[in-house]
């Protein structure tokens, strides 16, 4: 696998889903936990889903060179901290970061080696059920997030691959597949998905 692949994709096409499988899976690979003005959603914990911070402590870190990127998306604020990505890449751990695409665009530049793919939702129509069956954001936040969903899309031509997430196993093995990542077989007699 790439040391640094960029996950990039519309809200609630089903990157965290798909993230925390890959995880489970692959214990190896680190995921950057990003800062963020946006408030906490229920179930949010601070330093696991987000370093949530006020916009001047945001902005103050930005000035101090704290962030490998960042970027302005539905109102809010966020980006990478990049102390913790250099150190993991350079302890040699396959690094992920799961950003919106200017973040993606940003880290292209200073990572041209990085792998960036683009998760894509089989139908517009079909984001727009997923996001609000998310259930967590308010009608002004799904407005603006699915106004972005239009730009992120169209930017697929940027992206080394775009990948459908139709059905969502499906994607995961895809995504498996493209980044090069083994999966380990049950052990005999171990749990499996039955019962
Ligand atoms: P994102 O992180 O991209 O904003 P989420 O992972 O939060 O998106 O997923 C948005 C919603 O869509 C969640 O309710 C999730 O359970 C659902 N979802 C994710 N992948 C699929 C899929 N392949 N088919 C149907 N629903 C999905
Ligand atoms: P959410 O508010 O739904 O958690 O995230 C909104 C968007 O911000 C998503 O597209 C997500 O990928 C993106 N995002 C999360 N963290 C970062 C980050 O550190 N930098 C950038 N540029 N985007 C991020």
């Amino acid at each position: 696998m790439a040391r640094l692949t960029v996950i990039t994709g519309p809200s609630g096409v089903g990157k965290g889903t798909l993230v925390r499988q890959l995880l489970e899976r692959h214990p190896e690979i680190w995921l950057s936990v990003s800062a963020t003005t946006r408030a906490p959603r229920t179930g949010e914990t601070e330093g696991e889903s987000y370093f949530f911070l006020s916009r001047e402590d945001f902005e103050q870190r930005v000035r101090a060179g704290g962030f490998l990127e960042w970027a302005e998306f539905a109102g809010n604020l966020y980006g990478t901290p990049r102390r913790a990505v250099e150190d993991h890449l350079a302890q040699g751990r396959p690094v992920l970061l799961e950003i919106e695409l200017e973040g993606a665009r940003q880290v292209r530049r200073s990572f041209p080696a990085g792998f960036q793919l683009l998760i894509k939702p089989p139908s517009f129509e079909e984001l727009e059920r997923r996001i609000r069956g998310r259930g967590t954001d308010d009608e002004a936040a799904i407005e603006k997030r699915l106004e972005r969903a239009r730009v992120e899309l169209a930017a697929e031509g940027e992206f080394d691959a775009v990948l459908v997430n139709d059905d969502l196993d499906a994607c995961r093995s895809a995504l498996e597949r493209i980044m090069h990542l083994t999966t380990k077989k049950p052990p005999i007699g171990g749990a499996s998905a039955a019962g």
